[in-house]
């Protein structure tokens, strides 16, 4: 195991694929190490109709073992959004009744592989904005090769919207800007920790308001290439969200303290959660 890196504050991860059959065995266990790395609540994203169904009831189930630590987004990721319809829009809704469901999403666009066609992400997306609006719930968004046409989208919607974030942002620095224009929050993986990918997030990455960013590990996806050793079996868990933390605060030019402190502050308001 790799050596346990603790957060000088506690720390939200705000983008975990708990429901990911990687965690299946252990589960118990690395909630345990994401207390010890001070990584004190996790926000569960729901990617389908069936991935929120499960991560909500992950967060059921370990609810007396873990208080108040873990959260659930429901909604359907572009990819999936060739099987939204209007019964998706109801379990959704009837999910989101759920006190521990903070958000909707992850939806949004992605132009990059297309596993559903533009028209199908378009129409899913904007329902699931709808949904946002009705409900008064924050979005959990993903974005890929899709800015342009996200933006307009949303500029839209926003001022109906109370909040809305770009999880896992790798845009350019007109993309950042633009999101940022209109008042969304931005959620920073451990692509900031890529020496190789990341370059680009590491420029961009001061230009972000403290209180409108979110730190995520996206695990199991997307570990922090500065852990070393290297954890067995490449999986990335929230435990590892320090990692980031220290490559925000570096390229920032920022005490860890700091950020964890005041990114921490803007997860808890964005999510209402406490
Ligand atoms: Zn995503």
């Amino acid at each position: 195991m790799t050596d346990l890196h603790t957060s000088p504050a506690p720390l939200i991860d705000i983008g975990v694929n708990l429901s990911n059959k990687r965690f299946e065995k252990d589960l118990e266990d690395v909630l345990k190490r994401a207390q010890k790395a001070n990584v004190s609540q996790l926000i569960l994203t729901g990617t389908s109709e069936e991935e929120s169904d499960r991560v909500f009831k992950l967060t059921q189930k370990h609810a007396n073992n873990f208080p108040n630590m873990l959260y659930s987004t429901c909604g359907v990721h572009p990819h999936d959004a060739k099987h939204f319809n209007s019964d998706t829009l109801n379990h959704l809704k009837a999910l989101a009744e759920n006190d521990s469901v903070v958000a909707i999403g992850e939806t949004g666009l992605d132009f990059d592989r297309n596993f559903s066609s533009p028209t199908d992400q378009e129409k899913a997306f904007e329902a699931q904005l709808e949904l946002a609006i009705e409900l008064q719930l924050p979005v959990f968004m993903h974005e890929r090769d899709a800015h342009q046409r996200q933006f307009e989208i949303l500029k839209q919607y926003r001022d109906h919207l109370i909040d809305g974030v770009i999880h896992c942002f790798t845009g350019d620095k007109t993309a950042l800007f633009n999101y940022l224009d209109i008042d969304l929050h931005i959620g920073v993986t451990g692509w900031v920790c890529d020496e190789r990918r990341g370059q680009q997030l590491q420029r961009l990455v001061n230009n972000i308001p403290l209180h409108r960013l979110m730190l995520e590990t996206d695990s199991p996806y997307l570990t922090p290439r500065t852990i070393k050793p290297k954890p067995k079996g490449g999986r990335n868990e929230p435990a590892f969200l320090p990692w980031v933390l220290d490559g925000i605060a570096e390229h920032r030019n920022e005490s860890a303290l700091e950020v964890a402190e005041k990114t921490t502050a803007a997860a808890k308001t964005f999510f209402r959660i406490d």
